[in-house]
């Protein structure tokens, strides 16, 4: 079968081929005019995908060397995301469905996140349990089969990401900063400065408290030091980031002795993060885990994640009709 992905939930439009479950192209256009204001304005990012989709498909096409009319199903984000954003590419999956008269997947942003470890090989064991870190979200989810997700933990306040780019703000870096935190932090000392690891029960998340401490810590410095940012911007960024890392796992150790579970898979925009990731294989070691991490291109919003969870559902015979809309929030 093959399946054509749309992803637009935020300010990434990508498409998708994906046949027999492989992914044969994804092409994403990032938008760039976002940077400029510190971060997505959710009427620039619907406009951008209305010029973007088209193109975008067509390349997609090209670059699996197919036309439309080889194309067996559209799957499409349906969210969780921007409504406008959302309704750009779910208006764009109905039309191509509708004209073509093939059937119509509808998926879940977050889950397709997790769903992106069944592009390549080696993938996961069900039941897996899949940290997912992205801009909106921090979750901790047992995945019992491909479309049966029992969410076990999650943040009570800002996501993961969010952490990572509203930091960055602090520290004058431009949005988004999470890459640049990471690459900073790669020049610098994790343990010069000491920042607060919360204590949440249960295995819930919360960044706010972290934020405000590092408002606190560098508005003081730099009533001591006018150049502490430029002085000390690597062992900043190096110190964040080890500390974001280190809430993030004891979570996953915790769920993983919690569950028994052993194959642990990461997902979403922040496992791209290289201290997560290095962190995370050493941990795998130690505990004897399967750890999962996917490809740079598969971590932040991409529509190969879509298509192989559309073509996951397609096996299913799972379809909408056209009067599916868009959500901005979805119950997982
Ligand atoms: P959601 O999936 O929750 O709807 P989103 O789709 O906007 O949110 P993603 O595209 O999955 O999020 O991830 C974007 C986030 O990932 C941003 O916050 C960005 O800063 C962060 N990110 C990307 N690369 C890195 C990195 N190397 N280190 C840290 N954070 C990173
Ligand atoms: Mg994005
Ligand atoms: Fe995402």
């Amino acid at each position: 079968a093959v399946i054509l992905g749309i992803e637009s939930s935020c300010d990434e439009t990508s498409a998708s081929i994906c046949i027999n479950g492989e992914i044969k192209s994804n092409i994403i256009a990032t938008q760039a005019i976002h940077a400029k204001y510190g971060g997505v304005v959710p009427e620039l990012a619907s406009r951008a995908h209305q010029q973007n989709i088209i193109p975008t498909v067509d390349q997609a096409l090209q670059q699996a060397k197919i036309t439309k009319n080889d194309v067996d199903a559209v799957a499409f984000t349906r969210g969780p995301g921007l409504l406008g954003s959302l309704l750009v590419g779910t208006s764009f999956a109905k039309s191509f469905a509708l004209a073509r008269n093939i059937p119509l997947i509808d998926i879940n942003h977050m889950q397709a996140h997790i769903l992106a470890h069944f592009i390549d090989d080696p993938k996961p064991n069900f039941p897996f349990l899949c940290l997912t870190v992205s801009g909106g979200h921090t979750q901790i989810v047992l995945v019992k089969d491909y479309f049966d997700m029992e969410l076990i933990g999650q943040t009570l306040d800002d996501a993961a990401g969010e952490a990572f780019d509203k930091t960055a703000k602090i520290l004058n870096l431009p949005y988004p900063g999470g890459p640049l935190i990471d690459k900073n932090a790669k020049l610098g000392n994790p343990n010069a400065f000491k920042l607060p690891e919360p204590q949440i029960p249960d295995l819930n998340f919360s960044f706010s408290g972290l934020k405000t401490a590092i408002l606190y810590m560098v508005q003081g410095e730099l009533k001591k030091n006018p150049n502490f940012l430029e002085e000390n911007m690597n062992d900043i960024c190096a110190s964040v980031q080890e500390r974001i890392v280190s809430i993030l796992l004891n979570k996953l150790k915790k769920a993983a002795k919690q569950t028994g579970v052993k194959d642990v898979a990461i997902a979403g925009g922040v496992s791209a993060n290289s201290g997560l990731r290095e962190s995370l294989l050493a941990m795998g070691e130690k505990y004897k885990w399967r750890v999962f991490i996917p490809k740079f291109e598969y971590c932040t919003d991409n529509a190969a994640m879509i298509a192989i969870a559309g073509y996951h559902k397609y096996l299913k015979g799972e379809f909408v009709g056209q009067d599916v809309a868009p959500l901005a929030r979805i119950p997982f």
